[in-house]
């Protein structure tokens, strides 16, 4: 069942097959505002303009999102295979992701449901996502030790409390896993992205690929450091130190090398669109 997940994925979901990549259209819906971590390198915002993850021209109602899914079903007819909730913050800290996955499931039945997370409240959610019919769940792991993961995330906010520093990278690296480990036991696919950041967390690669692999991930999709916020002095990798970071990683677990960084309300198909990286606009917050 699960194998014949993946290989339905792999051949219609334009982030887990190359072909696919070039032929079959997603839509991101922009529901969710909220993050429960800061991470050093992400300013979320609202324009028209940046081409890249956090960003959306506005926010979307529920019942705005999913007339927009009506619009993208009419454009796209059969082409249309993802719905992804994406942000602009995490998907898992909004309630509205779960009423619009609700109605979603409800219409639109064939649609490929997905989501990215930052994976914190991956294993209290994991069920419910099952439960509202998503197939698939990218979670963004940069950072296995939390010596790591404290200089990549300011603070992570938890049952309550705002954690700080290697306190705040232990709790979420650990429900990192658990929910990677919890997601595979109930069905979902999970493709893991990592974020390189030279000199930072560029000996974390292999670990993460075989820690992912091991719980069940299927897919690791390496994604350049865009320089913001307070790490917007660091350079983002080369082309040769992501190829280098792939090769390695792929010894662990497939690697998806296509990925164009898509802003929070992307509609299309992946590899036709223009991704000017703008690194322009207003800040919404943190
Ligand atoms: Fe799904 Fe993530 Fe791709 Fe969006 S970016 S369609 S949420 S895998
Ligand atoms: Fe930004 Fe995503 Fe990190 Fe939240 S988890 S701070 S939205 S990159
Ligand atoms: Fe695909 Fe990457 Fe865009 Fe996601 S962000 S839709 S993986 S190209």
């Amino acid at each position: 069942m699960f194998a014949k997940r993946f290989a339905h994925l792999t051949s219609v979901h334009p982030c887990y097959g190359d072909k696919a990549h070039f032929t079959y259209a997603r839509i991101h819906l922009p529901v969710a505002p909220r993050c429960n971590i800061q991470c050093n390198y992400c300013i979320r915002s609202i324009n028209k303009c940046e081409y890249r993850p956090g960003v959306a021209s506005r926010l979307l109602a529920v019942e705005d999102a999913v007339k927009r899914v009506e619009q993208a079903v009419k454009l796209y007819k059969n082409k249309l295979k993802v719905v992804g909730i994406a942000g602009p913050g995490e998907p898992l800290a909004n309630e509205a992701t779960f009423q619009l996955l609700k109605q979603i499931n409800e219409k639109f039945p064939n649609l490929i449901k997905c989501i990215a997370t930052n994976g914190l409240l991956l294993p209290d959610k994991a069920s419910l996502l099952a439960d509202l019919g998503v197939k698939a769940v990218t979670v963004t792991v940069n950072a296995i030790d939390e010596h790591v993961g404290a200089m990549i995330y300011e603070w992570v906010f938890h049952r309550g409390r705002i954690l700080r520093g290697v306190d705040g990278a232990k709790v979420l690296i650990e429900n990192q896993l658990k929910g990677i480990e919890e997601a595979y036991r109930v069905g979902l696919v999970v493709r893991v992205n990592f974020v390189l950041i030279p000199s930072i967390n560029d000996k974390e690669v292999t670990k993460v690929a075989k820690e992912a692999a091991s719980r069940g991930a299927v897919m690791m999709n390496i994604i350049p450091l865009i320089p913001l916020h307070k790490f917007k002095d660091l350079r983002p990798p080369t082309c040769e130190e992501l190829r280098k970071a792939r090769d390695e990683a792929e010894k662990y677990i497939p690697q998806f090398r296509l990925c164009k960084q898509c802003r929070a309300d992307a509609c299309g198909i992946p590899a036709f669109e223009k991704a000017p990286m703008l690194s322009i606009g207003k800040r919404l917050h943190g």
